[in-house]
């Protein structure tokens, strides 16, 4: 029974709940039994709330029988970033300043989620602060590719994609703010959405890049990500920079899945030169595919695409420094030093965030406090800030010619743990093709297209929209899921591994 609970879609569990053929709680157990059996090696959970879970799936089971109509996704279990708040919930956002920290309130997300009936399971690991490509950097250990365990599960929402590949949970939420939801997804075989920013309120998601971060779903199918999107996106009063468009219908675009006449665009930036050979198969595979569907394939040029990298390793550093500034022993986590001498508040703080922050996050609060210091803010924060609008204009100019564009989602398959924690130049490259669509602030889906012929691994195809087209990502990827779907004959992710 477990197994099969856990193998369902969040669909499929949702549907389920709702016709009475199993209960809510018995959905959270056999969910909590899993992460019992297999956390201890994937440690995609940095906190287990089970009694929370329980009680939460206790609540959608009895309005159930008292009639009530439960929302889409009543009663299904999800994974949330440890970088959200939940009221009471230890959330640390992988970092040790932030150890013993219980928010005392909720994120509009996880208050949504909360709404909706969704059960959370508990907070998941992450890079500290969301700096990082595969969890490696936050301090609490590094999380497990459930496809390979000496591998990396991407970043920094490793956590959440290796709870879903490692179906601990059908669902999650994810952060990304230079590609932390869409390179996970690539490199477990999952799928991951940055939505339109804006579209996703921010309110209670710990910010690192104000600008440039957005919350979204993390699923096993297009259409269950489509029902989380939709879950938690619309506006929000609490955040300045939240869109008051209407949420486009993402579900509604997921169960069509038709793209005929559809013009999808190539990048002919992303995914040449120094992409692995498997990588670009797969991608060239699934561009069949589409074209078999009836999509019209274009190539267009995104020419400014080649410094988007270090325009946004100016853009992100810049605004953590000043967004990582509150933590400073005083009003959150950890307090280090205060009864060595008769330190001023000065060596108080600064004990601690020596003590509290590990070497990435030093390193980025380094380069962001230079970047943006009097002599030099023109000829970095400034030169980027304008880089920021090129590629802004490079994507009207490509969307003028398709109404998608593709990429792979990241250079490689799932590479070995340690393999490039010593060299951060290494590390920034494996977000190459997705940060364009944050710094010009676009949706992105990263979905699944087969394993990597060479190591066995799997590759995320990248889809990007204009902002608030949201739904075109759901439609154009619901439908090279259909395709691929057939071709296989089972889903990518098609049971739960045994670890
Ligand atoms: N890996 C990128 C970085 O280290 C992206 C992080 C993110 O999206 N949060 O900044």
């Amino acid at each position: 029974m477990t197994s099969e609970l856990i193998s369902l879609t969040a669909a499929e569990t949702a549907s389920k709940v709702a016709s009475g053929e199993v209960s809510a709680v018995e959905v959270a157990n056999a969910h909590l039994d899993r992460i019992g059996a297999v956390d201890e090696r994937v440690h995609a959970f940095l906190y287990v709330d089970r009694e929370g879970a329980i009680a939460a799936a206790d609540a959608v089971d009895k309005a159930r029988a008292a009639g009530e109509q439960l929302s889409p996704l009543a009663g299904v279990p999800l994974a949330l970033k440890d970088v959200m708040t939940q009221k009471g919930i230890p959330t640390t956002c992988g970092s040790k300043i932030l150890e013993g920290w219980r928010p005392p309130y909720d994120a509009t997300v996880t208050a949504r989620l909360k709404a909706a009936g969704v059960v959370i399971l508990g907070k998941t690991n992450m890079d500290e602060f969301a700096m990082g490509s595969s969890t490696e950097h936050s301090a609490y250990g590094p999380t497990h590719n459930p496809w390979d365990l000496d591998r990396i599960p991407g970043g920094s929402g490793g956590g959440s994609a290796a709870a879903v590949a490692a179906f601990e949970a059908p669902l999650a939420i994810g952060t990304d703010t230079g590609g932390s939801i869409r390179q996970p997804a690539a490199v477990t075989g999952t799928v991951g959405v940055k939505p339109t920013y804006g579209a996703v309120s921010r309110y209670g998601l710990v910010a690192l890049a104000s600008s440039l971060d957005q919350a979204g779903p993390c699923s096993r199918t297009v259409l269950d990500a489509a029902l989380l999107h939709s879950v938690i996106a619309g506006h929000d009063p609490m955040d300045s920079t939240s869109v008051t468009d209407p949420v486009p219908d993402v579900v509604g675009a997921a169960l069509r899945a038709d793209v005929k006449g559809l013009k999808i665009g190539i990048v002919r930036e992303l995914g040449g030169e120094g992409y692995q050979a498997g990588v670009r198969q797969r991608f060239d595979e699934a561009v069949t595919i589409l074209e078999g569907l009836g999509a019209e394939i274009v190539e267009v040029s995104c020419p400014h695409f080649p410094y988007a990298l270090a325009a946004y390793y100016l853009i992100l550093p810049s605004e953590c420094s000043s967004n990582l500034a509150k933590f400073d022993g005083v009003r959150f986590g950890i307090r280090v030093g205060e009864g060595d001498g008769d330190p001023s508040i000065e060596q108080v703080m600064g004990r601690t965030r020596a003590a509290g922050f590990g070497d990435e996050t030093i390193r980025r609060i380094m380069l962001g406090t230079y970047a943006l210091s009097a002599g030099y803010y023109d000829a970095y924060y400034g030169q980027a800030q304008k880089v920021r609008t090129l590629i802004q204009r490079d994507f009207a100019a490509a969307f003028a010619q398709a109404d998608v564009l593709i990429s792979p989602t990241a250079p490689t398959t799932a590479f070995k743990l340690g393999e490039k924690l010593d060299d951060p130049l290494a590390m920034y490259l494996n977000d190459v093709a997705t940060i364009p669509a944050n710094l010009a602030g676009i949706p992105g889906m990263s979905l699944p297209v087969g394993l990597a012929p060479e190591d066995g691994l799997p590759v995320g195809l990248q889809i990007m929209a204009p902002a608030l087209a949201d739904d075109r990502l759901y439609n154009v990827g619901a439908a090279l899921e259909a395709a691929l779907l057939q071709t296989w004959g089972h889903p990518i992710l098609q049971e739960a591994p045994s670890l």
